[in-house]
């Protein structure tokens, strides 16, 4: 066991603030990495203030980890130490059920264990990114073939990227396709990037009129001010996949309406409470689906990972110290980022 410097909340109104967390002893099998950077996710604010009270306090939020590794078990042989390594929103599964076997460990059907506040049901507690050090099973850690310079602005593909890479993979999505993606934040801007990468024609979906401009040059080649009746109605049945990334409920119908015969709106973007009711016939006359997401699996994530580096892909971030955690939060929750927070992790020696 190792004393690690974090930061966490201790209930749902305590701001986060630091903490010390102890790491398991490095195993035959485990990676040991001090963390570089770490992303703040909208879901890091939804657990530490239990928005789906589900939270295991302490809870030290952070699951977009890239570090250097500092020790491997004798039975590691993919990665050595002084390695840049990646940790996303897993740390285990069960690795024997159906979905394990078809590597998809984000659908465990014995429940994952995620990086913070795992396994949920019962047993010990997990500890996220907000700190100085992480201790991982190898078959969880992810190979960063990024440049060094990009590696603060390479966290926040660890969930922010393989959520939106997953279902746009799992959709086809392609040359020739018609593609929304709904609200520009972490997930949503890294949505744009990698639809515009995989040849899609991106329409960005924003209640924000002044992100218009980013939005084209992330890669969009179309924005829509969603509160805008007119601007949506000009869509109408047009689009082969929208994936929906807002972090707040709010009415689904003007998307779906969208939608083309046959196509799909995605739900990645998990609020707190449920969106109002859809509109069922809207979804039968066209035989319209409404789908969900995980993250992806680990194989996806390496797949994610290396298809970033290969097209220059990284998030647009926002460097933050770690005492600036509760601000960032207050900012996130205005849609006042850029589109990613990541903290220095440097920054927590002080
Ligand atoms: P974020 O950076 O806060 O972005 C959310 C975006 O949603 C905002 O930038 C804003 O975009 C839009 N929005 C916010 N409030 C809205 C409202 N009331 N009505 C309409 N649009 C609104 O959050 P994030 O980190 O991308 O996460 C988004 C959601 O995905 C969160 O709920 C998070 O927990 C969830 N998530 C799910 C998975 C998964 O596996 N399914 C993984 C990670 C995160 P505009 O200003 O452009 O409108
Ligand atoms: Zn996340």
């Amino acid at each position: 066991m190792s004393s690690t410097l974090a930061y966490a909340a201790q209930n749902a109104q305590s701001p986060l603030a630091p903490h010390v967390i102890e790491r398991r002893a490095v195993g035959p099998n485990d990676v040991a990495i001090d963390i570089l950077y770490c992303g703040v996710c909208h879901s890091d604010l939804h657990t530490a203030r239990n928005e789906w009270k589900n939270t295991l306090y302490p809870s030290v939020p952070g699951h977009e980890i890239v570090g250097r590794v500092s020790a491997v078990g004798s039975n590691v042989k993919q990665f050595k130490v002084g390695d840049i390594a990646g940790v996303g929103c897993m740390v285990d599964s069960c690795q024997h059920c159906a979905s394990c076997g078809e590597s998809l460990e984000q659908y465990c059907e014995n429940g994952f264990t995620g990086t913070y506040n795992g396994p949920v049901f019962g047993g010990e507690n997990t500890f996220g990114g907000y700190s100085q050090h992480i201790v991982v099973d190898q078959r969880f850690v992810l190979q960063i073939r990024h440049s060094a310079d990009q590696l603060a602005a390479v966290a926040p593909l660890l969930c922010a990227g393989i959520t939106t890479y997953s279902p746009l993979r799992q959709w086809k999505v392609g040359p020739g396709q018609k593609v929304g993606i709904v609200g520009l934040g972490g997930l949503g801007h890294m949505g744009v990037k990698i639809a515009a990468a995989m040849g899609a024609h991106v329409v960005l979906f924003t209640t924000s009129p002044n992100k218009r401009e980013d939005a084209l040059r992330l890669g969009a080649s179309e924005v829509v001010v969603s509160k805008n009746a007119e601007e949506m109605a000009a869509h109408a049945i047009s689009f082969d996949f929208i994936l929906n990334t807002v972090a707040a409920p709010h009415d689904l119908n003007p998307f779906l309406n969208l939608l083309k015969r046959d196509a799909t709106l995605c739900l990645v973007g998990a609020p707190d409470s449920p969106h109002p009711a859809t509109d069922v016939f809207g979804l039968i006359f066209k035989r319209r689906r409404i789908a969900g997401s995980l993250i992806g699996g680990i194989a996806e994530t390496q797949e994610m990972l290396d298809f970033c580096a290969q097209h220059n892909i990284v998030s647009d971030i926002e460097m933050i110290a770690m005492q600036d955690i509760n601000q960032a939060y207050e900012r996130m929750l205005k849609s006042d980022v850029k589109y990613r927070f990541v903290i220095d992790m440097a920054s927590l020696q002080a």
